[in-house]
């Protein structure tokens, strides 16, 4: 069972991935936590390269090449090892973070990001959460935990809100793997809905 987390900065998905991890482990099933950028010791080093220093050195489409790289070493080295081994997977961001950051943002390059992912990743996730939140409410988060580290601070309201919209889009794209979960709600609530869906499909 592969199961991701989508949503925009802020949304609390990490937070509920660890907590479904969780609950699949006290439900007595194997689970590796994972995250993108990274989730391999090479796809963390491509990481540290995407998220600091100036992002204008590179152009769209190698950064696009850099996060699919970093994507197909996670798939090979964590993702897909796990799975043969009959664990569960769930990862804070996969391929859709692409489609949406890297694709909805930027409109022409969303044929090559498809054309990529046909090419090098092929896998999806057989459930998506995408938790979905208004943009006020996550930018206030987010800005509250900001590090310095990521460019996370170099993105305003306009932008999550571009981003939101393109999570939506997403949802309506692939309707047989996504949920949209509403984030705007207690962490704990949130949680319940998503061990809802999720237990089940682990047949738990
Ligand atoms: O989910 P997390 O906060 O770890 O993501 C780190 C940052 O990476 C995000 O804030 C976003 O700016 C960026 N990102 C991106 N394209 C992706 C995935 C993440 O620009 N495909």
């Amino acid at each position: 069972l592969f199961i991701s987390f989508e949503g925009i900065d802020g949304s609390g998905k990490s937070t509920q991935a660890r907590l479904l991890a969780e609950r699949l482990r006290e439900a007595g099933r194997e689970t590796v936590l994972t995250r993108e950028p990274g989730g391999s010791p090479g796809a963390e080093e491509i990481r540290q390269l995407l998220l600091t220093g100036d992002p204008a050195r590179w152009s769209a489409e190698t950064e696009l090449l850099l996060f699919t790289a970093a994507r197909r070493d996670h798939l090979e080295r964590t993702i897909r090892p796990a799975l043969k081994a009959g664990h569960a997977v769930i990862t804070d961001r996969f391929a859709d973070s692409t489609r949406v950051y890297q694709g909805a943002t930027r409109g022409e390059l969303r044929d090559t990001v498809d054309r990529l992912h046909a090419l090098m990743i092929g896998a999806e996730p057989d459930l998506t959460f995408i938790i979905d939140m208004a943009p006020e409410t996550a930018l206030a988060r987010g800005l509250a935990r900001r590090s310095g580290e990521d460019r996370f601070e170099e993105m305003g309201l306009g932008f999550q809100q571009t981003l939101r919209a393109g999570f939506h889009a997403l949802a309506e794209q692939f309707p047989d793997r996504c949920v949209r979960i509403d984030g705007d709600r207690a962490p704990e609530a949130v949680a319940a809905d998503i061990a809802a869906i999720a237990l089940p499909r682990a047949g738990l």
